[in-house]
């Protein structure tokens, strides 16, 4: 399943990896929604690194599948500064997201491209959130529209990497760190860019029924 699509790893140590191409019908840059994967896709484990742990969320996987069905691309965006820390390395990350794609797939929900950062935290690079970079380069890589794009993430520092990418708006998901968060997140909401915490996962499905990529 990985070698599903195209993935490299750049010099700054981002995985960058598209299993589809645009549709060839496309017309400009497409909305996407961007989906963190530790606490929000699936359970949080701290530097998970063994496949047998994985544990989707039920839930998020709904609001894939929903996105799925309006035609927006779904978009995974993970620090997994694990890796420079020398916990494990992109075999294992490789292997974890193997299982979640396939048990992604048994639900009926794919997603479309999954970027991932292995910095520390102390070198403060681009690509990891809160930084955008990751956003940045799915969007160059996948033909994304950030400008009508959301995200959602347990963490406020996910928002706050939709925020910096220029996105209009955060969902934050109530599992992992989403409690502890809530108040940091709302704390991003600004006149461009609106934050949802309550009732996040129905709110989102109700939001990407009404979406369409015919009118983003
Ligand atoms: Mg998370």
């Amino acid at each position: 399943m990985t070698t599903k699509g195209v993935h490299s790893v750049t010099e700054g140590g981002m995985w960058r990896q598209s299993f589809y191409a645009p549709p060839a019908d496309t017309q400009g840059p497409r909305p996407a929604l961007f989906v963190d994967r530790d606490g929000t896709l699936i359970e949080l484990v701290p530097y998970l690194c063994e496949s047998e742990k994985m544990k989707l969320i039920a839930p998020a996987v709904m609001a894939v599948r929903q996105a799925n069905a309006v035609g927006i691309p779904v978009v995974v965006v993970t620090n997994q500064s694990g890796i420079e820390r020398g916990y494990y390395d992109w075999k294992d990350f490789a292997a974890v997201q193997q299982a979640m794609v396939a048990e992604l797939e048994r639900a009926g929900a794919k997603i479309d491209a999954v970027y991932a950062c292995a910095s520390h935290p102390a070198r403060n690079a681009p690509c990891r959130k809160p930084n955008p970079g990751m956003l940045l380069a799915a969007a160059e890589d996948n033909a994304l529209d950030l400008s009508t794009s959301w995200i959602l993430g347990d963490a406020a520092t996910d928002l706050q990497a939709g925020k910096a990418a220029g996105l209009p708006k955060g969902w934050l998901a109530p599992g992992g760190y989403g409690t502890r968060d809530r108040e940091r997140a709302h704390a991003l909401a600004c006149d461009t860019f609106s934050v949802c915490t309550d009732n996040t996962f129905n709110a989102l499905a109700k939001a990407l029924n009404e979406r369409s990529t015919l009118a983003p």
